[in-house]
């Protein structure tokens, strides 16, 4: 796999146009064994690395937290590089993208999804993009990244700033930049217009409700989906809104869920435990979600699925997509995000919460500390697992194992202690009610 040659034969693949026809009719013939939603995902994930490799349509690079509403509506694909790196991670590419950004002299301070995507693209694996969008509010080294890519290709790029707390003044502000930059992009890149908006809104709309069923489908005791299979599709959940594949797959995850419930079919069948977890998780082969699903232990949720903006309307779409980002609960006062993670604690009934804290990823390791405190006061057990998303050499298995491993046993104790308490207050209750039964029937008698 790391063999110098590797690399660019992976790049003629990826740009050759036949690659993308021969995996379309792959899924055509034998699509019918995967999962519909599988499916579903492949044919938007295949039908858009086509457009982008062959320059079908223009490319948008955007950094994860820009919402891809803007870019479905511009006419664009979207390209959400820290995605790919961890598509690079599940396919084994991974170190060689960051060996490579770090022959360059970038550090190895920078979170490995904006390493090894600069590695990806001196080794030509990525496509050329048109514009490059950075909505630098949770995320500040993929500004300085993705700028990087925008010199070597030549394109405009564009920072949107987010203000840091949400008033009527920071809406007007922000979607008067959103309205602004889509105008700008829509002049400068040949082919791309705003007369889509509307329907990328509508889009992203029909999926956000579907999506809601999805979640309410999944606060199912025992849980209907592998968390490590959701933490897999947050791509589809940062890079999908406003497309009509989006849709197809959401629709398709809620009836699989739906018949798994009916059927009682689930991925953790003996579940003990359920944990919410935050931010990302290796994507490379790793034995930790096997570990925790045979020790019963479901990932109920994950933070990064969580819907945090309200509908918005079609007719006023930049001011939609200005509350969507405003309204990210990893941006503003950390109460926020403290909110939010109690809310999906209570709303998937965990037993505890992890944290994967991503070398180098300050917006969320930055918060750790206060949501201990914050979960510790609530009698949430919470653990801190340090780790690399992309980079495996960056990560020790076995003492994570350890580590989830004494955690289970928490858990396992806290819950224990509180089926006593139940037992004790049952009991009690019970002995207060004879006493009662007998002092009414001395007195009867
Ligand atoms: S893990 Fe954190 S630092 Fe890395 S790309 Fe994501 S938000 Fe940015």
């Amino acid at each position: 796999m790391r063999s110098g040659r590797f690399p660019a034969f992976l790049s003629t693949i990826l740009k050759n146009k036949l690659t993308y026809r021969v995996a379309s009719l792959a899924l055509r013939c034998f699509g019918g064994r995967m999962c519909p939603y599988q499916l579903a995902a492949a044919k938007g994930v295949i039908s858009e690395l086509g457009d982008a490799y062959s320059a079908r349509k223009p490319v948008i690079f955007a950094s994860a937290f820009v919402p891809t509403e803007i870019v479905y509506g511009l006419g664009a694909v979207p390209y959400l590089p820290e995605m790919w790196s961890g598509f690079a991670a599940a396919f084994g590419v991974s170190e060689r993208g960051i060996d490579e950004s770090e022959a360059k002299g970038y550090s190895q301070d920078l979170c490995s999804f904006h390493r090894c995507h600069l590695g990806l693209e001196e080794l030509s694996l990525l496509p050329r993009p048109s514009a490059i969008i950075v909505s630098p509010h949770l995320c500040d080294g993929g500004r300085r990244s993705l700028y990087a890519h925008s010199v070597s290709a030549g394109c405009p790029f564009y920072v949107i700033d987010v203000p840091y707390v949400m008033t009527d003044s920071s809406v007007r502000w922000l979607s008067l930049q959103v309205e602004r930059i889509c105008e700008d992009i829509s002049r400068r890149v040949p082919g791309l217009g705003l007369d889509r908006m509307g329907r990328a809104i509508e889009n992203s709309n029909r999926a956000r409700k579907i999506y809601l069923d999805v979640c309410q489908l999944r606060r199912n005791e025992p849980a209907p989906w592998s968390g490590s299979e959701a933490l897999n599709y947050v791509f589809a959940f940062l890079s999908g809104w406003g497309s009509e594949w989006l849709i197809e797959l959401y629709e398709s995850l809620a009836n699989v869920l739906k018949h798994r419930i009916e059927e009682s079919r689930y991925p953790v069948p003996q579940e003990r435990l359920r944990l919410l977890w935050l931010n990302l998780k290796p994507y490379y082969k790793s034995s930790l979600f096997e570990y925790l699903e045979r020790s019963g232990v479901s990932i109920a949720f994950e933070e990064y699925s969580y819907v945090y903006w309200p509908e918005m309307d079609e007719r006023r779409w930049a001011e939609g997509i200005a509350i969507k980002m405003l309204t990210n609960f990893g941006w503003g006062p950390i109460e926020r995000r403290l909110d939010a993670v109690w809310k999906m604690v209570s709303d998937y009934q965990v037993d505890g919460v992890v944290q994967f804290d991503q070398w180098g990823c300050r917006q969320s390791n930055g918060g750790g500390r206060v949501l201990a405190d914050f979960l510790r006061e609530k009698g949430i057990p919470f653990l801190e697992l340090d780790g690399d998303a992309v980079d495996p050499r960056n990560s020790s298995l076995a003492q994570a194992l350890t580590r989830l491993q004494a955690f289970v046993e928490v858990m396992d104790a806290r819950r224990q202690q509180a089926r006593g308490a139940h037992l004790l207050s049952s009991l009690t209750r019970i002995t207060q009610e004879r006493g009662r039964d007998q002092q009414d029937d001395h007195r009867w008698n």
